[in-house]
């Protein structure tokens, strides 16, 4: 239940840029992402990513891909490079892997959202690389800590213009790929997701209040892999976009 001037349990007035006067020192600019066909912008809240939601992706990290719940890790909003492009090869690991990854942008908040209104919830549909230095994942999980380091990293979430699913429709099927400089890598369909995208919202919205402007990043398919600077990655999802990233030292 949304109470009035509050946001995710947050006073509006901690979270207002306009109602606030001055801050002891100019703010981070607020991450967006471009919209096909539009000049306004759409304003980054949250990144809530899934994990292991195609079948094949999860038997190659080694897990049974038996439907048991989903689970999430997240993203700092400012983690987004939008439109692509340069990359720097991040500090801290000699294993940077690709996860090319539908991405859903939410226009409406909620809190248990019925599966049958999710897809009223979603705005729109990007390509998006969840980046990941996958040897302080693997350390992480043997150690039973979390996986941010792994996960949350500057420049970690690279992210196609946003195609509102207004004009440009929905996404519950469609081959998606990525290739590293020309070679296939990664090969699979949306309709092989374990968790669907309005199953992954009313899921979610148990847990968190979702907002206008949480992205979800929906998983990806098997063939992840470790990719080194000057390399050139190109990700596509049928019938939506692609997306460009150079990865530089
Ligand atoms: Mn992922």
């Amino acid at each position: 239940m949304r109470q009035e001037g509050v946001v995710a349990g947050v006073p509006v007035e901690y979270l207002s840029m306009n109602s606030v006067q001055s801050y002891v020192f100019e703010p981070a600019p607020l991450p967006a992402i471009p919209v096909a066909g539009q000049r306004e912008r759409l304003p980054v809240h949250r990144i809530y990513c899934v994990g292991r939601n195609y079948a094949a992706h999860a038997r190659e990290m080694g897990k049974d891909p038996d439907r048991e719940p989903p689970f999430f890790f997240m993203k700092p909003a400012d983690a987004i490079v939008p439109g692509g492009g340069r990359v720097k090869y991040p500090p801290g690991t000699v294993d940077l892997h690709h996860e090319i990854e539908l991405v859903v942008a939410l226009h409406r908040g909620g809190s248990d959202i019925a599966l049958g209104d999710a897809l009223e919830h979603v705005f729109g549909y990007a390509v998006g690389l969840d980046l990941t230095r996958r040897d302080l994942q693997s350390q992480a999980k043997k150690l039973g800590r979390p996986w941010d380091f792994g996960k949350s990293f500057d420049q970690s979430a690279p992210v196609t213009e946003i195609y509102p699913a207004a004009t440009h429709g929905h996404h519950a099927e469609g081959k998606i790929m990525l290739a590293v400089n020309g070679e296939v890598r990664q090969q699979g369909d949306l309709s092989e997701m374990i968790w669907s995208v309005p199953e992954t919202i009313a899921y979610l919205s148990q847990y968190y209040e979702l907002v206008p402007g949480d992205l979800i990043f929906t998983g990806t398919p098997a063939g992840v892999g470790a990719v080194a600077p000057g390399d050139k990655l190109v990700g596509r999802i049928e019938d939506l976009a692609e997306l460009s990233v150079d990865i530089v030292a």
